[in-house]
């Protein structure tokens, strides 16, 4: 079985339920066209973009408003130069323009992108302010918390500046403990698709935190490589999983064939029992090449969830917008 971009839903069945894409970055308005194109090809029906007000504002008025659930991506930068102040405008602004959802990111990269020169932890009391604010506004919160563990042994070696995988989900738990009515989709599997024992413990400990599938390569990696242990997972946690990619659009020049290949590995990875495909683009954080998409074939039940159901109910349930 081979990606076929003349034949997009090559080796696909046909699905009985709609997508709900939660994990989607919107850089400009006209961006949002071929990635909608590409989506609809694949069954996305709906998408949660992090948009910029500007954005959101072109998209509502060229009628998109249904379509998509809109996150702010708060001021990163703030956090690496501990201005709490500009954080605390951002969710004001997040309110006022009616976002659903605010975006926190915090690869430890993000040190580096912002030359920070002081350290950091979520659990800077400085911060306090910020996940309070967020609490009584009743907006969720969408936080990128650590990276691959395969970049904890070559990017990130200086502990001290980036801090142990283990040091930031654990950070992250402190906050999960102390704003416990924070609504909380923890990205990329709760960066944790290496150790899926982990986050079963914290779906279990947590009963607010939800996780998301984006990252293609880095799910199909390493959530392929014990299909049993995932398909286990999934029976047990499918209620608190939502299908995403992270694709981008609008930043850098991206075609088709970028927006086509993530669809498609992810579906044939879900719903197939298809083993040994080839990922169709490059996933450098293999170091034995190439990644394989091993098909998990979840049932029917499931995938109605996790596709659709679990961010329409985390969405619009009544409790917030
Ligand atoms: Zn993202």
């Amino acid at each position: 079985m081979n990606f076929d971009l003349s034949n997009p839903t090559n080796g696909l069945s046909k699905l009985n339920t709609k997508i709900w894409d939660s994990h989607v970055h919107i850089w400009s308005a006209d961006a949002f066209e071929p990635l909608l194109k590409v989506g609809r090809e694949y069954g996305v029906h709906h998408f949660m973009g992090i948009a910029a007000p500007d954005v959101k504002k072109s998209l509502e008025e060229a009628g998109h408003e249904d379509l998509i659930t809109f996150a702010y991506y708060l001021p990163i930068d703030a956090f690496a130069s501990h201005e709490p102040e500009r954080i605390l405008n951002a969710i004001e602004e997040a309110h006022s323009e009616e976002y659903s959802m605010v975006k926190l990111w915090f690869g430890p990269r993000f040190l580096d992108f912002f030359e920070a020169d002081k350290s950091f932890s979520l659990t800077l009391p400085i911060f306090d302010p910020v996940f309070a604010s967020i609490e009584d506004y009743k907006i969720p919160m969408d936080i990128h918390v650590a990276d691959p563990d395969i970049w904890y042994s070559t990017k990130y070696q200086d502990v001290g500046r980036y801090r142990t995988k283990e040091q930031a989900l654990d950070e992250f738990r402190t906050i999960l403990r102390k704003y416990n009515s924070l609504k909380i989709i923890s990205v990329h599997f709760h960066s944790l698709p290496e150790n899926l024992q982990q986050a079963s413990q914290d779906l279990n400990d947590f009963p607010n935190l939800y996780i998301d599938t984006a990252s293609t390569k880095w799910m199909i990696r390493e959530l392929g490589r014990n299909t049993k242990q995932t398909r286990a997972f999934f029976d047990k946690h499918y209620k608190r999983i939502l299908f995403a990619t992270d694709l981008s659009v609008g930043w850098e020049d991206r075609d088709k064939e970028y927006l086509a290949t993530r669809y498609w590995s992810q579906r044939i990875f879900w719903e197939s029992n298809l083993q040994d495909v080839e990922l169709p683009f490059p996933d450098e954080d293999n170091q034995n090449p190439p990644t394989y998409i091993n098909g998990l074939n979840l049932p029917k039940e499931i995938l109605e969830h996790f596709y659709w159901k679990n961010a329409e109910k985390f969405f619009n349930s009544n409790n917030y917008r």
